[in-house]
């Protein structure tokens, strides 16, 4: 389809938003994106062909959604907000490859999605996401094992370097330890908050988030990683023993965690915040030795 994009700048953007006098819910994080660029980037560096089904979550007035329907063979875009879905049907109704759903993205089952509309193949996601909810949206992604092939998000400046940090930062911690089991991060650009209408108080990041074909650690029982990760960044200047032994359902208590750090040559009084992702794998894996 050679459609050219009608939305992406703040003339066309007020213009919708007068015709249908649509009013801004804050409560559902809705900074829209009026800059061209921008939007041009985020299309490049999602690197979508004709053979790409795109899932987008949050389409807002439908202004990513024209570049993404242009450049994708399909796109499902997934808008919370009942009130813009006449404005969606408006402004994509000259793309016959778009599927809007009003709901709320964390409700959808995006593995059953992905098997409807791609038959089951990776989908890429592209997106400007709500920044109330972006880590449970990409932690929903991984953990659920939704087939994708590569995540673009617009995230808070700040959430964009979590997910890309390494131990002994202040920044690490259960969100940089998820993305990076399953992914390689990249950030691809930071974004002012001029470029959205109406503007954040925060500076904003674009981060590709590309799917390892094969995890960089291996781990015998994922959830429980992770249940031990959560546990050692809830409180993160205990040290990893007081951590694990205040969630008792991990059942992990200090004399355990001090035997399985010694056997691996860790100092007993470390925190989770010093750990890297194959420390905490093999904590995992160690652990599982000791109570089988
Ligand atoms: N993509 C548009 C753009 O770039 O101009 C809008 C981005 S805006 C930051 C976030 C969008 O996500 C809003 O349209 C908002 O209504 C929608 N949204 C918020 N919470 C949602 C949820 N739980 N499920 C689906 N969409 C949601």
């Amino acid at each position: 389809m050679n459609k050219v994009p009608t939305l992406g700048n703040p003339q066309n953007t007020i213009e919708v938003l007068n015709k249908y006098k649509f009013v801004f819910q804050k409560k559902f994080g809705q900074n829209f994106l009026i800059d061209t660029h921008v939007l041009d980037k985020i299309i490049q560096a999602a690197n979508i062909t004709k053979d790409d089904f795109v899932v987008e979550i949050g389409p807002g007035i439908g202004t990513m959604t024209q570049y993404l329907a242009c450049a994708a063979r399909g796109v499902a875009a997934i808008e919370i907000d009942k009130a813009l879905i006449p404005i969606l049907e408006d402004t994509l109704s000259a793309y016959d490859n778009v599927t809007i759903i009003n709901q709320d993205v964390l409700k959808v089952d995006l593995r059953a999605l992905a098997e409807e509309m791609n038959g089951g193949k990776p989908v890429k996601v592209v997106a400007n996401l709500p920044y109330y909810i972006t880590t449970p949206i990409i932690m929903g992604l991984f953990e659920n094992h939704v087939p994708v092939e590569s995540i673009t998000v617009m995230v808070q400046k700040e959430v964009a370097d979590r997910m890309q940090v390494g131990p002994g930062t202040k920044d690490y911690g259960a969100l940089s330890l998820a993305v990076q089991y399953y992914a390689k991060p990249y950030i691809v650009a930071n974004v002012p908050p001029n470029c959205f209408m109406p503007r954040p108080n925060v500076g904003s990041a674009v981060i590709r988030l590309t799917t390892h074909e094969e995890s960089p650690v291996t781990v015998q029982d994922e959830k429980l990683m992770f249940s031990i990760i959560r546990a050692s960044f809830n409180q993160r200047r205990k040290t990893l023993q007081n951590g694990l032994s205040h969630v008792p359902e991990l059942a992990i208590n200090k004399e355990m965690t001090v035997q399985v750090l010694k056997e691996m040559g860790l100092s007993e009084t470390i925190r989770g915040e010093a750990m890297t992702l194959a420390q905490f794998a093999e904590f995992t894996d160690r652990v599982l030795a000791l109570r089988a």
